[in-house]
Formats: C-alpha cells, structure tokens, sequence
C-alpha cells in the first residue's frame, strides 16, 4: 500500500487532567500534522497503572473534544497492548540486547555514587547475575553515539553508555518501561513525525536506540519549549491542570499559540473555536517556534 508521509500523534499520560503544558503539545503535534495533510492519532499512555489517575484519561479526552480536536481512528490504550510489549522484549533478549539484573535501587544507588558520582547504573549484572540473585528487571545494553536532527531543537547527540547507561524496559515491579512501550506504539502505529515537550528530548536516543534494536523505522523527531511558572519550574499536573480544563477554549488555545510563537492576532481568543483552528491551521509554522523554554503567565 502507499505509505502516509505523515502520521502523527498526542500521547497524554493520564496522571492529570490536560495542563497548559500537554494542551501546548496536543496543539503543536496536531497543527504540525495538518499542515503536512497527515494523521494525528491519540494513545493515551497509562502503561504506568500506579502514575494512572482513575478518570484523569476521560477527562483528558472530554477536554480534547471540548477544545475542538478532532483526531483519526480509534484511541489506543497502552493498557491494551502487554502482548506487543512482550513480544518486543522476546525479541530484545534473542538478540542478546538485553539483560536480567537483580539490583536494587538502594545496592544502585549506593555503588554509581561511589564510583563516579553519577546516577547511571553501575553495570553490576551487565555480564550475568550474581550467584543467588534473581532477576528483578530488564535492561538494554546502552552502547553507542545517537546523533539526530530535531526540528525544533536542532541537531543533538547522546552518548548513550555515558549520558544514560544501561536503561530498564521491564521494570521490577513487572511494568514496562515507558521507552519501551513508546517504541512499540510509535511503530505499530507507523508514527512518521514525534511532535513532544522538550521534557522529552533525553528519551529520544534511548527511543531511537531502540528502534535501531527492534528494526523499526525512526520517526523525526520535534520537541517543543517547555512551559514554566516565572521561578523557571516546569509546569506541574498538580498546580495547572484546573486552569487549562476551566478556560474558554479559544483563550486557552490562542495563549498556546503565542506561546508556540505562532503571533495569534490578540482579538483571535474572542473568536468562535471553529475560526481558532481555521486561522492556526492556515497559520502554523514549525520554524516559528521557539527553542527555549518560557514562563506563562499565572492565569495558567
Ligand atoms: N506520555 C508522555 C507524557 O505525557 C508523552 C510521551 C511522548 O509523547 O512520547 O509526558
């Protein structure tokens, strides 16, 4: 069949409801889809049950409608997909990608000081178990330089062995990793573009390493500014999330757009929803968009 040349995604974890920082991210992804005449698909990533707020991914999907998104297909459901997961990780051990180990987070923590300060794992089972240990999780291998070109952010590289070490896909307690099942999803879903928070902008090698293990295409990748309160911390669940689900839709997008350096004429947020998104989609422009993060004002 013929390939799209553009699918893109929102991919909220439903450990809150929508804040002004993931409403930044589902405008940007969806915008940057539309403008290439592409997919945007929506996951809702609560493979992390005990981060999982019960009702937080209704509320997100309620909120989403209310502010006039309209995405393709169906939703995916990390929940859903174990199976994808685990055939993953078979795939990774056969390869000898991967590897049990049986430390503990006190025995890691405790040793990566010591050694060299860092928090990186210390790469105590990285060549077997010790005797009468047992394995609690799974790690990757973290070998090699990714270089890769961001669309906002510009051209980056990650030495994986000395920036991360060797990273958990399945966890102790018997979860998977969000690296994993991201990958997973990205592919099964033939994700071409990964519109994201800069947040996000040190997982993409580890995300793209293992894409490389599970020979899957790369998609491009563009991580947006990260949005802060006026002391320069990035915006929580926890402080904002109220804001974002009470405002009038247009305003909220409209300060999306300013934020996203998209310059919205001031009067656009007394606009009726259906003439925002006909003047954001007419109007987006990726190169407009800033690197940096930025404050926004107390409102949100
Ligand atoms: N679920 C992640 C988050 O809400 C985003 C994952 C992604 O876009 O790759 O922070």
């Amino acid at each position: 069949g013929v390939i799209p040349a553009y699918v893109g995604r929102f991919a909220p974890s439903p450990s809150g409801p929508l804040h002004f920082g993931s409403l930044v991210a589902a405008l940007g992804s969806c915008l940057d889809a539309r403008h290439h005449g592409g997919k945007w698909l929506l996951r809702i990533e609560d493979v992390d049950t005990p981060r999982t707020v019960p009702g937080a991914a209704d509320a997100i999907l309620a909120t989403l409608e209310r502010f006039g998104f309209a995405w393709d297909g169906e939703v995916v459901w990390q929940s859903r997909r174990t199976d994808a997961y685990h055939a993953a990780l078979e795939q990774l051990k056969c390869s000898g990608a991967v590897f049990p180990c049986a430390c503990t987070r006190r025995e890691m923590a405790d040793s990566a000081l010591a050694r060299d300060g860092s928090r990186r794992y210390p790469g105590t089972c990285r060549d077997g178990l010790p005797p009468g240990r047992s394995a609690r999780a799974w790690r990757v291998r973290a070998e090699g330089l990714i270089r890769f070109d961001d669309g906002v952010q510009g051209p980056q590289q990650e030495d994986l062995e000395r920036d991360v070490g060797d990273y958990v896909v399945l966890r102790a307690d018997g979860l998977f990793a969000y690296q994993l099942a991201v990958v997973v999803d990205d592919a099964a879903a033939g994700i071409t573009h990964v519109v994201r928070g800069a947040d996000l902008l040190d997982s993409s090698a580890r995300q793209i390493h293992l894409q490389h293990l599970l020979g899957v295409a790369q998609p491009a990748y563009a991580h947006l500014p990260v949005a802060t309160n006026d002391a320069g911390e990035k915006l929580s669940k926890q402080t904002l999330a109220r804001a974002i689900e009470d405002q009038p839709p247009s305003i909220a997008l409209v300060a999306a757009l300013a934020f996203l350096g998209q310059n919205p004429p001031p009067e656009l947020g007394q606009a009726a929803l259906d003439e925002v998104w006909s003047w954001s989609r007419a109007h987006w422009r990726l190169d407009k968009v800033p690197r940096l993060r930025q404050a926004i004002a107390p409102l949100f």
